[in-house]
């Protein structure tokens, strides 16, 4: 069994589905009990360390924030009742409101209030991390509706010196070659922006572990920007070790793929991502924008790390993007499950890439003479195999790798690797 099969026997959608599912409830943030939770929930399938980061840490230009953890909010109408209620959806409430107890009037209430005039039955996503305010999000039919009168606000939430928590699994390989996967778990309940990457990252772990990679896997569930910033600013002295990286989101879909490439544009990862999305035929690569997710951090100058973005529908473009309509209704198991077949033949071109040359490069080898047209004939895959022998036997001169011969032979690698070494038993190739 190669590296590909057996991370592929990760590729179980149902999975990864029911474990998005199971985080959906929690209300996360940048800091506080939900992330813990989350964290809690994914070292249940993997060897997780949970990094606990004090309140008030420098971290490159940023502090550690203050720990952010909710008790209850909600509004009561002039009526008395709770119009709008934390416990119901935690998108009711801005991420990091500071704690309110009052009675306004509607006039004073309604700069608190956020709504999508254009989706008005959507809660949207709003935060205020850094800017002491305070907020509720509902649907834009409601606000309309609400009538004139007294409204008393309670957030009972705390503020307090605590500390940021992110989660790290390395799983070893045969090399300290590094491959860093990060998904960002500051969201609440959203499930494509946040949840869809975290089943897909812990489905992964869990898969690479019995894989016996070449490469090491560093994986890191981590709050958006402060907490990639935490991680980079921990370990400046290790980042050396990062050949590859990918940030996984919004992974959940059947858009798509997007892959968007590093700052550095053409490092093995941008290379290996932009060929598996060419073989399926459909989907999109990107150069680098210093706008987005955590690759923002990894590729910031004085980091320059060859880590770029893949997802299904690209962030901030698609309709449901930050509003309670990113629910598990857009999300499915089959789509997690190619999400992942997709970062697994990426990887797999990570792993196995390498230089062959040719030992017999005058004049084609006589290859029925040798069997191998038995051995590539019979399947579905015969003329790509065919082609694949002769296209790896002609570019085999030593300056050409696997990926170099897939590219340029229009073919999945897999079928470049697996005809090379179909090639090298026959003492074809060998090493260069
Ligand atoms: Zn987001």
């Amino acid at each position: 069994m190669t590296f590909l099969d057996r991370a592929l026997a990760g590729a179980d959608g149902d999975w990864m589905y029911r474990f998005a599912a199971s985080l959906y409830p929690i209300c996360r943030s940048i800091t506080g009990d939900g992330v813990r939770a989350t964290l809690r929930a994914v070292g249940a399938h993997l060897p997780l360390t949970i990094h606990e980061v004090p309140t008030g840490t420098a971290v490159l230009d940023w502090t550690v924030p203050r720990e952010w953890n909710v008790r209850e909010a909600w509004i009561r109408g002039p009526g008395g009742e709770k119009i709008v209620d934390f416990a119901a959806h935690n998108l009711h409430l801005v991420s990091y409101s500071v704690p309110v107890r009052a009675r306004m009037p509607l006039a004073e209430l309604r700069p608190h209030l956020h709504s999508l005039p254009d989706r008005p039955d959507w809660i949207p996503y709003r935060t205020s991390y850094y800017d002491e305010n305070w907020g509720f999000c509902l649907p834009h039919r409601q606000l309309e509706a609400l009538p004139e009168g007294d409204y008393e606000v309670c957030i009972d939430a705390a503020l307090t010196e605590g500390s940021l928590s992110y989660g790290e699994c390395l799983v070893s390989g045969r090399t300290t070659d590094e491959v860093l996967l990060s998904a960002h778990v500051c969201h609440p309940s959203l499930a494509n922006d946040n949840l869809s990457g975290i089943a897909l990252l812990t489905a992964l772990g869990r898969a690479l572990a019995d894989a016996s990679p070449r490469c090491s896997y560093r994986l890191l569930f981590a709050p958006g920007t402060i907490g990639s910033i935490t991680w980079l600013a921990r370990n400046r002295e290790r980042v050396g070790n990062i050949r590859h990286g990918v940030c996984l989101s919004c992974v959940g879909d059947g858009a798509g793929p997007y892959y968007k490439r590093s700052r550095q544009g053409g490092a093995p990862v941008d290379r290996a991502f932009a060929h598996v999305i060419a073989t399926r035929g459909r989907g999109e690569v990107a150069d680098f924008f210093p706008y987005g997710y955590d690759e923002r951090q990894y590729c910031s100058p004085g980091f320059d790390l060859p880590v770029g973005l893949f997802e299904r529908s690209r962030f901030g473009v698609f309709p449901q993007y930050h509003t309670s309509a990113d629910d598990l209704s857009l999300i499915a198991p089959e789509h997690l499950a190619e999400s992942y077949a997709m970062v697994v033949e990426a990887l797999d071109v990570l792993e196995s890439d390498r230089l062959l040359v040719g030992t017999r490069p005058h004049g084609e080898p006589q290859l029925g003479r040798r069997g191998l047209y038995q051995a590539i004939g019979g399947d579905a895959e015969r003329t790509d195999r065919q082609m694949a022998m002769l296209w790896v036997l002609n570019l085999a001169d030593g300056r050409h790798t696997l990926l170099d011969m897939a590219e340029r032979a229009r073919l999945p690698f897999r079928i470049v690797r697996e005809t090379a070494a179909l090639l090298e038993q026959h003492d074809l190739l060998r090493p260069a």
